[in-house]
């Protein structure tokens, strides 16, 4: 069940830390993130280490669909209704530098990249795409509406031209072989900057958080800002090979993408821990629509949502002046990252960024949606009873498609035999 990220691309080794250091600056995890902001460092001279708790690219980034687009689902009209028209530029701004810097990287390292239009397709809201083609054409954005012709089905879509896609392990491991990381190296425990892991004490100046979900829970409240969203691909040989980038407006609606002469199918999304027929769905679908395809790979990752479809980048909380994260990604974590690391490389070495208030994670947390995921989480722990998931001891919930524990919470994932595949739990089942 991995995907062809992995299945197409050579890793990079490295080693394991074993003997005490110092560094200026810490990064925690070896995903987009932390790999992006390890880069961004370098490329300042920065003194810096970064540490992965298994090997690099083996978390939730081998199994994206990596699009790279500033179009991430039909937020600007919403946004621009709450924050204002200059918000919404410079997050579209912040997210076409990471694009541009992409297409230069893509120059220097082969990762099969391709120039793609991009779409946000409905079905059944055509007012919806409208609204939000009058939204990004108000703020300068050349968004166009139209009907989506290549999709086995019609829909109205938002339409952004000269987008990109790639295959994002080819370059990541391209750009990891220069950098400063161990693997095999998990943090077991922060004591302010002193950071603890199984063989060694890294004692540094400041630290970078880049876990996906982070894990300290005594600053920042997280737990309460952030759950996390699941989906499954299948990637099909003998099917359409599509000009087009397509994903549906509606959180359980399907994506389309190519990749080399298989067409990749996403969808079936849902809330960690909640019903899950795992990849059937999408298999139905293949049949109907493309009868004479054959399945070549399936996998099924999941991603951080906010609170209001914006990251998390930043002072990690307003008392931990020196702790930062990277998180929140909406499913739309190849710019974000990018974005998101440039960013952390400038705060961390105490210099300005333009784009720092707008990924503030101190910003207001006053959303409907704070009161649902509290609300989860209280109802999942009082419930008696079961599997517990060790990180806040919510009850665990049986996914039938993948054999697997899930923590309907947080979304930490566990084997059959209770070991740790998703965090934020940093351990196995007991
Ligand atoms: C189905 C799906 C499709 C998607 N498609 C797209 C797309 O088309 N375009 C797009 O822009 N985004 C997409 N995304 C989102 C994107 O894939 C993610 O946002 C991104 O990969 C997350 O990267 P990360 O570095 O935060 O996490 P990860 O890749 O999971 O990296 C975190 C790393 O931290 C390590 N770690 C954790 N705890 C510790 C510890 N204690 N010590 C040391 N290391 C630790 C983990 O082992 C892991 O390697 C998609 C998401 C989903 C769910």
């Amino acid at each position: 069940m991995s995907s062809v990220w992995s299945d197409k691309s050579k890793p990079v080794k490295f080693r394991k830390l074993k003997n005490d250091i110092d560094t200026d600056i810490l990064i925690i995890g070896g995903g987009i993130a932390g790999i992006l902001c390890a880069y961004f460092l370098q490329q300042k001279n920065a003194d810096y280490v970064l540490v992965e708790a298994d090997r690099i690219c083996k978390g939730i980034t081998a199994n994206t669909t990596a699009k790279i687009t500033y179009q991430h689902g039909l937020i600007f009209d919403d946004m621009i209704n709450r924050f204002g028209k200059d918000f919404a530029g410079e997050y579209i701004k912040a997210n076409k530098n990471a694009l541009e810097q992409y297409k230069s990287l893509a120059d220097k390292i082969d990762c099969d990249f391709e120039v793609k239009d991009n779409y946000i397709y409905s079905v059944f809201n055509k007012e919806k795409i409208y609204n939000e083609v009058k939204a990004l054409n108000s703020i300068g954005e050349n968004a166009r509406l139209c009907k989506t012709s290549e999709l086995p089905f019609s829909a109205d879509a938002v339409k952004i031209e000269n987008q990109a896609q790639f295959n994002p392990l080819k370059l990541l491991y391209g750009i990891s072989k220069d950098l400063n990381i161990y693997e095999y190296t998990k943090v077991r425990e922060l004591i302010g900057t002193k950071v603890i892991t199984d063989k060694a004490v890294i004692n540094a100046r400041k630290i970078i958080v880049a876990t996906h979900f982070p894990f300290v829970n005594k600053h920042g409240f997280y737990f309460f800002k952030m759950y996390q969203h699941r989906s499954y691909v299948i990637a099909l040989k003998n099917s359409e090979n599509l000009q087009g980038m397509y994903v549906d407006e509606n959180k359980r609606g399907l994506s389309f993408r190519t990749y080399k002469d298989l067409l990749l199918i996403g969808g079936e999304g849902n809330k960690t821990g909640q019903r899950c027929a795992g990849w059937s769905e999408l298999i139905s679908i293949a049949e109907k629509y493309y009868p004479n395809s054959e399945i070549k790979y399936k996998w099924a990752t999941q991603d951080c949502m906010t609170l209001d479809d914006i990251p998390y980048i930043g002072q990690y909380s307003e008392n931990t002046p020196n702790m930062f994260v990277i998180t929140g990604f909406n499913k739309w974590g190849m710019t974000s990252a990018m974005a998101g690391a440039e960013l952390l490389s400038d705060l961390v070495l105490e210099r300005e960024n333009e784009f720092e208030n707008i990924f503030s994670p101190s910003r207001s947390i006053i959303r409907k949606q704070l009161f649902v995921n509290g609300f989860n989480a209280v109802k999942n722990i009082v419930i008696p009873g079961g599997k517990r998931c060790p990180h806040m001891g919510c009850k665990l919930k049986w996914n039938k498609g993948e054999k697997t524990w899930d923590c309907p919470c947080h979304g930490s994932r566990f084997s059959k035999y209770g070991t740790l595949l998703d965090n934020p739990s940093t351990g196995d089942l007991k």
